[in-house]
């Protein structure tokens, strides 16, 4: 992009994104703040995001749906409302900079009037309808590369001609199907052809305006959830850089979430939000 004004990836959290005593979702966001405080990944700058409000989320969930949710204890509701208002921020930031991106999880699952597996709020869906509307794009795609099927980005967005939409899992949780052209779908049962579909994947989106990448890192062999074995940290560093190249190649404008990311027998928390790290160290390139 030649309108880039910043040297540094902004990456937005605060810690209001943190819930506590709740899953990895909602607590792997604090130890990787923590290590791009203290510089692991140069080059980029946190900043605190304006939480998502309940009138810009009536864009995509349901009235009574959102008043259970406010029901919830306060802490759980802001964490989420943060982290969701992060995403939409990572937009605006990525219009300016060509790159942002946002320490949020929790999203690809979430449908128009339910949560499912952890995800509450769908971020993905959301800032996709903001960047029709407020940046007037008419082909905005989301790439998802989490373990597990998005199944309610599909429901919230499928059926929105300007989205395109690419999805490679290793799962089978929450499976979506499609007859579109607009929609990739790819489940992976052989790591050694991941890299290859993420590829096919990309090749998929060719010509988008904006891409939302959902960058989950629960393929990854260690996780307790959603891990296939097979799938290294090389591997997945190698699917960043994809992505990151991709980006610069075709001058595509992009925001990275998080998505999936697990402790398991041989991973910590520390160790989830360390595999996180590639993500950001590869889309500080594009910037
Ligand atoms: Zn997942």
């Amino acid at each position: 992009m030649n309108t880039t004004t910043n040297t540094t990836l902004t990456v937005f959290y605060n810690d209001e994104y943190v819930n506590p005593n709740d899953a990895e979702t909602r607590t792997k966001a604090e130890p990787l703040a923590r290590m791009i405080e203290q510089g692991e990944v140069p080059g980029v700058t946190l900043k605190s995001p304006q939480s998502v409000t309940r009138e810009q989320l009536l864009q995509i969930h349901d009235a009574q749906y959102l008043d259970e949710l406010w029901g919830k204890h306060p802490r759980f509701l802001a964490s989420i409302l943060a982290s969701t208002g992060g995403v939409i921020a990572a937009l605006d930031q990525a219009m300016i900079d060509g790159a942002s991106g946002t320490l949020s999880s929790g999203l690809h699952h979430a449908q128009r009037a339910a949560d499912n597996g952890l995800c509450y709020l769908n971020g993905l869906a959301l800032v996709v309808h903001v960047a029709i509307e407020r940046y007037v794009l008419t082909d905005v795609g989301i790439l998802d590369t989490d373990a597990h099927w998005g199944g309610g980005t599909f429901q919230l967005v499928g059926s929105n001609p300007k989205v395109r939409i690419s999805d490679v899992t290793v799962s089978d949780f929450d499976r979506w199907q499609s007859s579109e052209s607009r929609h990739h779908l790819k489940m992976v049962n052989d790591p050694s052809v991941y890299l290859e579909e993420v590829k096919k994947a990309l090749t998929h989106l060719e010509g988008i305006e904006f891409l939302v990448y959902n960058a989950g890192m629960d393929p990854f062999e260690d996780c307790g959830i959603g891990g296939m074995r097979g799938i290294t940290r090389e591997i997945l560093e190698e699917r960043e850089r994809l992505v990151a190249q991709w980006c610069i190649d075709t001058e595509t404008p992009a925001l990275f979430t998080l998505a999936g990311g697990y402790t398991g027998h041989n991973l910590d928390l520390e160790g989830v939000a360390r595999l996180h790290l590639p993500t950001i160290r590869e889309f500080q390139r594009i910037i």
